[in-house]
């Protein structure tokens, strides 16, 4: 059985609780762990506060020193973590390989930048004669980092690197399908120095655990990456004690075709940008909108391509896409589905379970691409999260951008064209925290990301995350 990372150590639940944790393309059970409950969250928080003081009176170099060492020994287990993640996300193993790494990547990042004396302060001069203005940066303290399912490692990563380098301490929530990846990376951690106390993950419903870690006083952040809906939740709770709220929601990103694109490049984008991780990526192209005169090329090669996927175990290296990762998560892609064909659409590529010995246990549902979708269907207006994608033709570029912000999402958007014009136009226009121009989710460590409109609040990612994790004080030394 797994355990929890309290204070440095592994442990059970004071209530002895335990949950299993399955593999979504098998339905085994692959290991049990801690089902937590307030006190035990509170144990962590108390844990995470004591640990504090110490640790954000090292040096940023002493605690680039210790991270590096940290993730070095993430690196040194990367195929044990990624085997992990396979088994409990569901993801193709060379995908959580990449995660795993890039765990490590950031943790080195955020590590570097401190050691390189990051976040900078300010000289400020002042009107006041012989006084000098100074602007200090100061961790926050306890900061709660609530995760999700899709990613587990790397949006973990987004929380806890920046969040320690600075000097906080954490205490980290896993989603309860996908604890085993995160408990082990921060054992490794602990393993190669990181001390005690400064890295606690406690696993549990968000309704006990994330609650607990929300409403307690002692925590004085939250860094919350989930669904809309739990997001504005989150916020209304942390509200109560004024704490500091990062919130990274859903999405529902547009891709625009344009009549002078190249629709090799698009294809594959939009393919990729769609149906990686299963479509279960806040950032996954869920909506297309496509000029007339590219529409039917663009429809049969994405429609090939979509056919062509290969779905799989993730284990397995040949796969390309694994399940989805939970029997609920299928269900509702059957019903935008369902939805969508009752008001008109027509399915041209996959649309079924697939069928055979290999799938008969696990969640996997074909990649789909549905066209002539009328709008104020389901597909238009709420987040698929899942292999779904709805193509629609569009006149103009107006017609695109216009369609493109009719959503309450604003997470990433895209467009494809060889028109700096058109792409200038959808920079300035598109109602979104990322527009990538011939290209999709690519998301790199250095540039800042977080959405606008129902898509949240606040940045990770870039040096620009570090203002989340830190608050600023003014000092004004006066000449005596
Ligand atoms: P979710 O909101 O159901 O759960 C996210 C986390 O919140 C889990 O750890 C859960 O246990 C916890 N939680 C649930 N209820 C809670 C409560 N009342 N208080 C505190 N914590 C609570 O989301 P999910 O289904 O795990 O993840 C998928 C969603 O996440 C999608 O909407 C996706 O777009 C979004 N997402 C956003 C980003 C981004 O960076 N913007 C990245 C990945 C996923």
């Amino acid at each position: 059985m797994a355990e929890m990372i309290v204070n440095g150590e592994r442990v059970s639940a004071a209530s002895g609780a335990t949950a299993e944790v399955r593999n979504p393309s098998t339905g085994a059970v692959v290991d049990t762990v801690p089902l937590a409950g307030a006190e035990d969250t509170r144990r962590a928080i108390a844990a995470a506060q004591s640990a504090f003081a110490a640790w954000s009176a090292l040096s940023g170099a002493r605690r680039g020193q210790l991270l590096i060492r940290a993730s070095q020994n993430v690196r040194a287990h990367l195929d044990e973590v990624a085997g992990l993640l396979t088994d409990e996300q569901g993801k193709p193993i060379r995908d959580a390989h990449i995660e795993a790494e890039r765990f490590a990547d950031n943790i080195e990042l955020y590590a570097g930048l401190v050691t390189a004396g990051a976040p900078h302060g300010k000289h400020v001069p002042l009107p006041t004669r012989r006084a000098m203005g100074l602007v200090v940066r100061r961790p926050l303290g306890v900061v709660g980092a609530i995760i999700p399912w899709n990613f587990p490692l790397t949006l973990l990563a987004n929380k806890i690197a920046p969040a320690m380098a600075v000097g906080n301490t954490v205490v980290a929530k896993p989603a309860s399908t996908t604890p085993l990846a995160t408990l082990r990376v921060a054992e490794l951690m602990l393993e190669a120095g990181l001390p005690p106390g400064v890295l606690n993950v406690v696993t549990g419903p968000g309704g006990v655990v994330g609650e607990e870690l929300i409403s307690n006083p002692l925590v004085r952040k939250i860094g919350f990456t989930g669904e809309t809906s739990t997001g504005i939740q989150v916020a209304r709770r942390a509200a109560d004690d004024l704490k500091h709220v990062t919130l990274e929601l859903g999405g529902s990103d547009a891709a625009i075709v344009c009549d002078d694109a190249d629709l090799d490049v698009a294809a594959r984008g939009i393919s990729i940008g769609r149906f990686f991780n299963a479509g279960q990526a806040c950032l996954a192209i869920k909506r297309v909108f496509v000029f007339e005169a590219m529409a039917d090329e663009l429809v049969e090669r994405l429609a090939a391509r979509a056919s062509r996927l290969k779905l799989g175990d993730g284990h397995d290296p040949r796969t390309q896409m694994g399940p989805l990762h939970s029997a609920r998560q299928r269900t509702e892609i059957e019903e935008q589905l369902a939805d969508a064909i009752e008001w008109g659409g027509r399915v041209v590529a996959g649309g079924q379970r697939p069928t055979g010995e290999q799938f008969a246990n696990g969640h996997y549902f074909e990649p789909t691409i549905v066209v002539d979708v009328p709008e104020g269907a389901r597909v238009w207006r709420e987040e698929t999260f899942g292999p779904l994608l709805p193509i629609m033709r569009v006149r103009d570029l107006d017609e695109a951008i216009q369609r493109a912000n009719d959503t309450e999402f604003g997470l990433g958007s895209s467009i494809f064209t060889r028109d700096l014009a058109k792409a200038q136009r959808a920079i300035d226009e598109l109602e979104a925290g990322y527009t990538w121009v011939n290209a999709v989710q690519i998301v790199e460590d250095e540039l800042p990301f977080g959405g606008t409109k129902h898509s949240g609040y606040g940045k990770e990612h870039g040096t620009e995350v570090l203002d989340y994790y830190t608050e600023q004080k003014s000092v004004v030394m006066a000449g005596i």
